[in-house]
């Protein structure tokens, strides 16, 4: 059906390229474009026995010229986002330049402050509606697939939906006393923010880690999860009619937190340059030099994940409460497509979104979030690639 190019190569977009070659019939040419060309080739030739024609390319996707260009060149469909944040405005400049279809899995993230959210990228609404294309913001899971779930509960479950929690559990383990599943840098700039969630129209914000709960998960047992801030709240909490409040937890061990704790006493999570023997360098990408790279878990990874959504509302006048959640289990994801959990929930949906905005499925001119669109396509999808659901009507709620 068409061409996409997929820029970044690493934990998740490995994943996404796998999924891409299993789906030949959607994408039969892709270009795989990142800093480091090897990483690209190495996974050409990994899967170049498929349907899939694969081409590669070494990108600054800091540089719109080098974009703008890669793109007049390949002509793809789509453009698939799966670098870092920080390179998502740049991304979408050259989509503009070139009327590119666009899609993402994180919200921009400037590299100087720790701070993400969807102005910048909103900010862009009414230049792709008038170019008459299509980006489509945070297609992994969480956000992504959080996103679709809330779309799916408002479409099929509820008349009003008075309450959200986002869980995500990581029952896997590594085998390492510290480690980070995806991208160390953005990982770290993430857990060590304030909090914050969003109650009758504002945010609550409050310290990191300061609010904790304990959940007992699906396949996973009695796990901490401390409240988070995280980017789909955002959009939830204008695209959620009625909606009166709506939390992220996430899960961390013991061993996770005193390292981490550990680390920012020392300073080593700052992203403020420091002078080390005359040259400057920021301690927190020092430390990602050094701490694991998380494509390297996956032959070590154990357990599973599960991340989901609770939600409470009303449905025809009466009180109903609903658990949708997917488990996916790291040491399958690995023999599948040599890849962890973590890197596997969120290249699938990246693969899901880039196929439903190029077949025109989930194609309008302008700038959405998941649940903006219809949520059944998507759906089907996850049950068909690898992600199913469950879903449970008398959920343990959170307090
Ligand atoms: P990795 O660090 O493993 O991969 C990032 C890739 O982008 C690397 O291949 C890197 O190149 C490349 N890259 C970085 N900067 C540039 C640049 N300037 N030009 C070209 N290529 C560049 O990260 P992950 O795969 O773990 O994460 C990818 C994205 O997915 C991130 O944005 C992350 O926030 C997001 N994510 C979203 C989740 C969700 O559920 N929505 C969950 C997890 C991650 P090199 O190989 O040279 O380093």
């Amino acid at each position: 059906m068409g061409k996409c190019m997929i820029i970044g190569c690493g934990g998740v977009a490995s994943v996404a390229i796998h999924k891409c070659c299993q789906n030949s019939g959607v994408f039969e040419e892709i270009l795989i474009a990142s800093r480091t060309v090897s990483k690209c080739d190495a996974l050409k030739e990994k899967l170049s026995g498929g349907k899939t024609r694969i081409r590669t390319a070494q990108v600054n996707a800091d540089s719109v010229d080098e974009l703008v260009a890669l793109i007049k060149d390949f002509k793809p469909d789509v453009v698939l986002n799966l670098a870092l944040p920080y390179q998502d405005l740049t991304i979408m400049d050259a989509c503009l330049a070139t009327k590119t279809h666009y899609v993402d899995t994180a919200n921009y993230e400037p590299p100087d402050t720790a701070k993400f959210e969807y102005s910048w990228q909103w900010a862009y609404r009414e230049k792709f509606k008038e170019a008459g294309i299509c980006a489509l913001l945070g297609s992994g899971f969480d956000p992504g697939v959080t996103g679709v779930f809330a779309a799916y509960a408002q479409k099929h479950q509820f008349d009003e939906i008075h309450t959200l929690d986002i869980l995500d559990a990581n029952g896997g383990d590594h085998g390492y006393p510290f480690a980070t599943n995806f991208n160390p840098e953005i990982n770290i700039r993430e857990v060590t923010a304030n909090g914050s969630y969003w109650e009758d129209g504002h945010w609550v914000e409050t310290e990191p880690m300061e609010i904790k709960r304990e959940y007992d998960f699906q396949e996973i047992g009695r796990r901490d999860m401390y409240l988070l801030h995280h980017e789909e709240l955002e959009s939830l909490g204008k695209n959620l009619k009625g909606i009166k409040r709506i939390r992220f937890f996430m899960t961390f061990g013991q061993s996770y937190l005193t390292h981490l704790r550990c680390l920012q006493d020392v300073g080593m999570t700052s992203i403020k340059p420091i002078d080390y023997n005359g040259q400057q360098i920021v301690p927190l990408q020092f430390l990602k030099a050094v701490l694991p790279d998380p494509a390297s878990l996956g032959p070590r990874t154990k357990g599973k994940t599960n991340i989901g959504c609770i939600f409470q509302g009303v449905k025809s006048g009466k009180p109903k409460t609903y658990y949708l959640y997917n488990i996916c289990d790291h040491q399958a994801c690995y023999r599948e497509v040599g890849s962890q959990a973590i890197s596997y929930t969120t290249g699938v949906p990246a693969m899901i979104g880039a196929m439903l905005v190029m077949n025109g499925t989930w194609n309008k001119p302008g700038v959405w979030n998941m649940e903006e669109f219809d949520p059944d396509p998507f759906m089907d999808a996850l049950n068909k690639w690898g992600l199913p659901w469950q879903e449970d009507f008398h959920p343990t709620l959170v307090d």
